[in-house]
């Protein structure tokens, strides 16, 4: 798992190479645990592969950028060669040249590891440049999900939709256009669908009914009743 804050996530007062080091012991078998030079040699592969320099293991976290910091998270979570990477946001405290260089380095290691890259984030922009499938989420719940194309360019779900048309575009000039309404309480949520007090195409049975997600085209998967087919039946 690569973290949203990396300072947070970073043991303030060890040693960089120590927590990699501590990493790699906790995951290998009493007794197969190789040398402490070993371990070093590990790091510094692993700092190899993700841009950063072997001093950087005699380093403590405060010491990093925020650059250095989130490369050094992203060597600790590729340090058991996963097949999964959870990537938490991993570019939001960055500047945007840093953002473009750390998720270019997670995109050559997915390669490398061949591996797939689970990329939680709130930056549309981001999602589109990097992932290959989105899954949009209201309320802590999937409601559409698809092909990156279809979900930027053909957006099902009116949440979707307008999540879409709230991006500010260069090239068509207008006035900012936001979600109507403010988001849900977990704690009190609606009744029906987690939406409907927000959506400009709600119906009625949209307050007592909660739709399921629904293949609405090849590979493009939405929750929505105006997707279903059986919309206009009475509500159970
Ligand atoms: S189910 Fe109803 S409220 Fe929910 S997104 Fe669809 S139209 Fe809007």
């Amino acid at each position: 798992m690569v973290p949203q804050g990396a300072m947070n996530s970073l043991n303030p007062v060890m040693r960089i190479g120590d927590q990699l080091m501590l990493t790699i012991r906790e995951h290998t078998e009493e007794g197969e645990i190789p040398d402490k030079n070993t371990q070093l040699k590990q790091v510094e592969e692993l700092f190899y592969r993700v841009g950063l320099k072997p001093a950087v293991a005699r380093l403590y976290p405060h010491e990093l950028s925020g650059g250095m910091k989130q490369r050094a998270c992203i060597a600790q979570a590729i340090s058991l060669n996963p097949q999964l990477i959870l990537a938490d946001e991993p570019t939001s405290a960055l500047d945007v040249v840093v953002q473009r260089q750390i998720m270019q380095t997670l995109r050559k290691l997915q390669n490398e590891l061949d591996a797939t890259v689970l990329l939680v984030g709130h930056d549309m922009g981001l999602m589109a440049q990097f992932a290959e499938r989105v899954g949009i989420m209201y309320g802590g719940k999937l409601v559409e999900v698809g092909p990156v194309e279809d979900i930027f360019h053909n957006p099902q779900h009116p949440y979707t939709q307008l999540l879409i048309s709230s991006i500010p575009n260069f090239e068509i000039k207008g006035e900012f256009r936001g979600i109507p309404g403010v988001g849900l309480s977990l704690l009190d949520p609606p009744t029906g669908c987690l939406f409907h007090p927000r959506c400009p195409k709600a119906i009625d049975r949209c307050k007592s009914v909660e739709p399921q997600l629904k293949e609405v085209a090849a590979d493009q998967l939405v929750s929505c009743l105006l997707h279903e087919e059986d919309q206009h039946a009475p509500a159970s």
